[in-house]
């Protein structure tokens, strides 16, 4: 079993309703997939539009190992357009299913086995490699796709695509028609969709079943429920059958990240491999079992695939887990003690609470009889706002013993509220925003709003809460709350120098 990976996150991915690329996010994935290792970008379909052509050019531009390809239909416009953009390969796609002959070309077998044929010819001639692919190919007869594939191979196609385009295939039906079709002796692509949620599947009985090549989306994005995901179908090849692409797996956490933040498709928390989720561990005997051996629950270790492993402390929480954090919190507490802060995380679970590692500080902080220092106060917040004002905050913060006012405009109440903040603490510590989150706990306008914010501070990075009634006070007091840990940190730090 053999596989080369064919990336068309630039090409199917950014046909995901809703994403749109600028050429210089093109190209910054394409290096991205480079690095990755993957044989073949698909960057785009030249065709498109000038800015599509212009991203394009700028994968090409770059040298980069993989071969670059773009999509084209069966027409010389599409073509010439592929070789202004100077890339290696088209994936040359003709429809070949009755459906899509009568109702989207409204031409014949005949017609257009001879378009697959004439531009293939066309596009050799002018040094392109061809990847002839036949859309719809799972609902198409076989006869007439093995007579189109053979008649492209015939005047010079590389490689021949077989599409599963609305992804009716199931593994087993994918092993029976690729084997079929590497009767055909060509280098063979499998490409499928996931509206069955077995794009990985039947691809993988695919490349059982002969195909040398398939076709993958990062997270698996594409048209409607996607395409079959690369971290997916790479780890499943390695760790289940054996078999080893080009791809390196370690990048495959930040790949993924970088591809969601770009397109703004963010994955579901259970995702496989990627996924937030893929390795954290909350019930108590299933993390208990991980402390000691993490092949008890971990099929492969987040390593592998560059991820991390993550213990989340909910209702289902063990003692074990809490006690090695307090620890490794610095905490030292009786027995007394961490009775009581392990019932409180048992209760908020109970309410149907997870509690992240600031909230178990926080409460451990408290029953310890800590208080948590405040470097920084609000002492006062002003808010104008409105439909023909700009947003302006004024606030007043106890910085030490020293009184500071400032005032900030922004693009809304919280975003002036922000910038108001950031001013006043500027002298004392440089910290930057690097997410802030806000959900609304409960149902109506009166909701409780929960803000979590993620605080860059000289390259360590701080998360702080809070959840209050009204979502600008709720934003300005998780703010303020992450200021104060870096802040509370920095001091220790400098009192540890001194
Ligand atoms: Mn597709």
């Amino acid at each position: 079993m053999k596989a080369r990976i064919f990336d068309t996150t630039l090409r199917d991915g950014e046909q995901t309703p809703g994403i749109s690329l600028t050429p210089d996010e093109k190209r910054l994935i394409a290096r991205k997939l480079d690095e990755l290792g993957v044989d073949v970008i698909e960057a785009g379909s030249a065709i498109t539009s000038k800015g599509e052509r212009e991203g394009i050019k700028k994968v090409t531009s770059e040298g980069l190992s993989a071969e670059i390809c773009s999509f084209a239909r069966p027409v010389q416009a599409d073509i010439d357009a592929a070789l202004e953009c100077d890339v290696d390969s088209i994936h040359l796609v003709v429809p070949t299913s009755d459906l899509h002959l009568e109702y989207k070309l409204r031409k014949s077998r005949e017609e257009v086995k001879i378009m697959a044929v004439e531009s293939t010819e066309y596009a050799v001639d002018h040094g392109l490699i061809v990847e002839l692919s036949a859309e719809d190919s799972t609902r198409s007869d076989m006869a007439y796709l093995k007579e189109t594939f053979r008649a492209g191979i015939d005047v010079g196609a590389e490689r021949i695509c077989a599409c599963d385009t609305v992804g009716m295939l199931t593994p087993e039906r994918s092993y029976e028609f690729y084997s079929q079709l590497a009767e055909l002796k060509a280098p063979l692509s499998v490409h499928c969709h996931n509206d069955f949620g077995l794009a990985v599947a039947n691809s993988l009985s695919g490349l059982r079943a002969g195909a040398t090549q398939a076709h993958v989306t990062v997270n698996g994005i594409g048209e409607r429920a996607g395409n079959a995901s690369l971290e997916e179908l790479v780890v499943s090849l390695y760790s289940l059958y054996g078999v080893k692409t080009q791809v390196k797996l370690p990048m495959l956490y930040e790949v993924s990240k970088m591809v969601a933040r770009i397109t703004g498709i963010y994955l579901q928390p259970n995702k496989a491999i990627v996924g937030e989720n893929a390795f954290a561990h909350e019930s108590g005997i299933h993390a208990d079992g991980v402390m000691k051996k993490a092949e008890t629950y971990e099929p492969i270790t987040p390593e592998l695939v560059g991820h991390k492993r993550r213990f989340v402390m909910g209702k289902h929480v063990g003692s074990h887990i809490i006690k090695e954090r307090i620890n490794e919190m610095g905490f030292r507490v009786d027995q007394d003690r961490f009775s009581q802060i392990f019932s409180r995380i048992k209760a908020l679970g109970d309410m149907g609470k997870c509690v992240t590692d600031v909230d178990l500080q926080a409460i451990a902080e408290d029953v310890m009889g800590v208080m948590a220092e405040k470097p920084v106060e609000l002492q006062e917040l002003t808010i104008v706002s409105g439909n023909k004002v700009i947003p302006t905050a004024s606030v007043k913060l106890k910085i030490g013993n020293v009184e500071k006012l400032e005032a900030g405009v922004g693009v809304g109440p919280v975003d002036a509220a922000i910038v108001a903040i950031k001013k006043t603490i500027a002298d004392v510590a440089n910290i930057e925003f690097e997410e802030y989150h806000v959900d609304a706990i409960t149902g109506g306008t009166d909701a409780l709003i929960d803000v979590v914010v993620k605080l860059k501070h000289e390259g360590k990075v701080v998360s702080a809460r809070s959840t209050q009634p009204d979502i600008i006070n709720a934003s300005v007091e998780a703010f303020l709350a992450g200021i104060n840990k870096v802040l509370s940190d920095k001091r220790l730090k400098e009192s540890v120098k001194d």
